[in-house]
């Protein structure tokens, strides 16, 4: 079974010396009084404990068992309802959330983590509570007062869930096609129908009731994504108290089996005349939603970071303990572990240097977020935005990588279930896709943040890591960094005349903008890093780390410059026939 242990050093370090979080925190009305460093430390160390000794040592059980689906009743697996009341008692679902409404309101740099370790010990677990958070969200931002006052305390406390319904069978990636209806009713209220797929937590047995957040379209709707509208439907219509009432008309109709996350229900949601309400304005419904997925797809970057986190320590200890081969002894009779050889550091190194690379990454996403919530900064907001896809997409997929790696280093042990690596692999590989594939996150990246606002977010992005990172002792990422502008500036020239090139060269653009920033976070560590503060260990382990990222993991950045300068003729008029 897989072993894990919140790396709490390095999430203090991130936190407290590389981004010194603690000053902005001192600096906000709203966070001052209620958060310190001490708070935090305390905060990050019970979710350490909870992840490790509760939840992550029956990841496997979960996965084993799985949901079970009857005639509409969902089971989750046995342990999952002792180790949610646990969470709700922790009232961790509403670390982030808005005090007014119950919430505990904590900064996204401390609730990110949390994130982080609730993926090493179990994703499909954490979904649960996800959905739940990314809901509160999109109803503390569109809902009116009533329902926020309403529904946000049952939420944040986790005593009822949220989900997401967009997916229908032909609409995924392409919502604008949906045919899910509301119609109005003549109180006030709508009537949903439609069948929606793939909805994570659709159905389950954890609370005694269902926030479903649907998109629907209006009667007299425009065509496509801009007659979409947002709705809140409730598996039970709440009575005059606040207790689930009466059943809506609603029902699971199966659940899908599938790759991966098998403790993690994936429903097929039937809504029949279902009652609901609207969120937000009629049409804007898609805008209101990407207010919940904006939240999800920072969530899914930690996805990628959690597993990839929890397979570097299974594969590090596995390294340490198998002896194959000899590399100083002599004795045909014995042999080596394994770490010795020069190929499985090179496995091990390739993830850690990636792995807390991201970790620096997320924290300075989240610290953006938090500076747009709590200070009101435009820029950090745009910055935020613009590396919202790019948290999604380079994280979850270096998070696949570094667990398929992981799983390399135990040879064919870690293809065998009881080492718990292949579950890894297969856990994490959804996080590739929902959400939005990588592919649509990367067309968002370079289409919709790059340039469609010209640069600009990218530009006040290079601004602030400029402005915070001493790049003169490092030649190569000061040169890259400037090649990066200056393919960026190219692309956007050569987009007026070739109006594919954008969306051709998309996944590779993003790519080549995380291991530039992942760089940057590389730089930054080693300039605040100090012997008199941190154990010598760890400075030595960060420095070797940040050299090997830079001789051995950041050159591929040139191989992608290379490919981003190729010609893109051949993949745009090669006639479908041809493939
Ligand atoms: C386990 C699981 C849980 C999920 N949870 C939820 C949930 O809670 N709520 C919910 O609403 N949905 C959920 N989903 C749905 C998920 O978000 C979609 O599967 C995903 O967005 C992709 O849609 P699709 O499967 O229809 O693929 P498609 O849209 O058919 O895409 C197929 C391929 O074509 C590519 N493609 C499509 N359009 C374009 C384009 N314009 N340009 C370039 N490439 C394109 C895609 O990148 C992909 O590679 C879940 C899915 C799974 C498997």
């Amino acid at each position: 079974m897989s072993q894990y242990q919140a790396p709490l050093q390095d999430m203090h370090f991130n936190l407290f010396d590389l981004w010194q979080v603690q000053d902005f925190w001192q600096s906000q009305p709203q966070l001052a009084e209620t958060l310190d460093q001490e708070t935090a430390s305390a905060i990050l160390e019970e979710a350490a404990k909870i992840t490790a000794e509760t939840i992550a040592p029956k990841a496997a059980s979960a996965d084993a068992e799985g949901v079970t689906y009857s005639n509409g009743v969902v089971t989750t697996p046995a342990h999952y309802k002792e180790i949610y009341q646990l969470q709700c008692e922790g009232g961790w679902t509403g670390l982030s959330g808005d005090p007014e409404y119950g919430g505990m309101g904590m900064p996204k740099t401390l609730s990110s983590l949390y994130e982080e370790m609730m993926c090493s010990a179990d994703i499909a677990f954490s979904l649960y509570a996800g959905l739940t958070s990314g809901a509160c969200v999109a109803l503390l931002q569109h809902a009116d007062e009533a329902t926020k006052s309403f529904y946000l305390p049952k939420l944040y406390s986790g005593e009822w869930s949220g989900t997401m319904c967009l997916t229908e069978a032909h609409a995924g990636s392409d919502l604008g096609i949906m045919r899910t209806q509301a119609v109005p009713a003549t109180d006030g209220s709508y009537r949903i129908t439609g069948s929606k797929i793939f909805i994570t937590a659709g159905e389950h047995d954890l609370t005694d009731n269902i926030i479903h957040l649907v998109l629907a379209k209006l009667p007299d709707a425009p065509a496509g994504s801009r007659g979409i509208s947002l709705f809140l439907v409730p598996k039970f219509l709440p009575d005059a108290n606040g207790n689930p009432g009466e059943r809506n008309q609603l029902v699971c109709g199966s659940v899908e089996h599938k790759m991966g996350i098998h403790g993690s229900a994936t429903c097929v949601m039937n809504f029949d005349g279902a009652t609901g309400y609207l969120i937000g304005e009629p049409h804007k419904g898609l805008a209101c939603m990407f207010t919940m997925m904006n939240y999800e797809r920072l969530a899914m970057g930690s996805q990628g970071l959690g597993a990839a986190e929890r397979a570097y320590q299974n594969a590090l200890a596995y390294a340490k303990d198998r002896l194959q081969g000899r590399t100083e002894t002599r004795d045909a009779n014995k042999a080596d572990p394994i770490i010795q050889h020069p190929d499985v550091r090179r496995m091990l190194l390739n993830i850690k240097s990636i792995n807390e690379a991201g970790r620096s990454f997320s924290v300075y996403v989240a610290h953006q977020l938090d500076k747009a919530k709590f200070a009101g900064d435009e820029k950090a907001q745009g910055i935020a935005n613009l590396l919202t896809p790019v948290t999604k997409a380079f994280m979850t997929d270096r998070g696949f990588d570094a667990c398929v790696t992981a799983q390399q280093v135990f040879g064919g042990h870690g293809y065998i279930k009881e080492w718990g690596m292949e579950q890894l692999v297969r856990d994490v590989r959804i996080a590739q896709i929902y959400e939005g594939t990588n592919g649509i996150q990367a067309l968002d990246f370079t289409l919709r943040k790059v340039a469609a606002d010209k640069g600009q977010a990218l530009q006040w992005l290079f601004a602030d890591l400029l402005a915070t990172t001493d790049l003169t002792a490092n030649a190569a990422l000061a040169e890259l960094a400037q090649q990066f502008q200056t393919l960026t500036q190219q692309l956007l020239n050569r987009a007026a005349q070739e109006p594919q090139l954008l969306a051709t060269v998309a996944c590779d653009y993003l790519d080549l903008a995380g291991y530039v920033l992942y760089g940057f976070m590389w730089q930054k560590t080693l300039s605040v890093l100090d012997e008199n503060k941190h154990a010598a260990s760890f400075v030595q382990s960060k420095q070797h780390t940040a050299q090997y990222y830079f001789d051995r993991v950041m050159p591929k950045a040139q191989s992608l410059l290379a490919v981003l300068k190729a010609p893109v003729a051949q993949m745009n008029e090669m006639p479908v026939e041809l493939f």
